[in-house]
């Protein structure tokens, strides 16, 4: 049977849950299934979030960077300036990529930027 040949060869190929994180997903036809939670979703459709900086390089939880121009803060008179040092960014998805870093900034505080204003050093 067609769908059991994909069960057994692709088994180890098919992505978790991404709703309960259950390992015990199955492909039926287009769609992607768990049993566990009984969520269906289209592969294709979820695609992996990265954070990328302003040089396209990828950034990862915890890494430091640089702000590349000068931003903009609600309730601050002079935002953040451009070369502003962060340390230990906490990456967010987001639905528009914007505001997808949560970080500390100095004399700030907490505040989320966007990861196309930062540079990773
Ligand atoms: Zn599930």
């Amino acid at each position: 049977m067609m769908h059991e040949a994909v069960l057994k060869g692709d088994k180890r190929m098919l992505p978790n849950c991404p709703k309960c994180n259950s390992q015990y997903t199955y492909k039926d036809t287009e769609l992607m299934i768990c049993p566990e939670c009984g969520h269906e979703w289209n592969p294709d459709l979820v695609k992996e979030y990265v954070w990328k900086d302003a040089n396209g390089n990828i950034l990862n939880d915890g890494d430091s960077v640089v702000v590349i121009k000068q931003l903009k803060v609600k309730g601050s008179p002079t935002g953040i300036k451009q070369g502003t040092k962060i340390k230990n960014i906490k990456l967010k998805e987001t639905v528009d990529g914007t505001h997808d870093i949560d970080c500390k900034v100095d004399g700030i505080g907490r505040i989320e930027i966007s990861s196309i204003y930062v540079k990773k050093t």
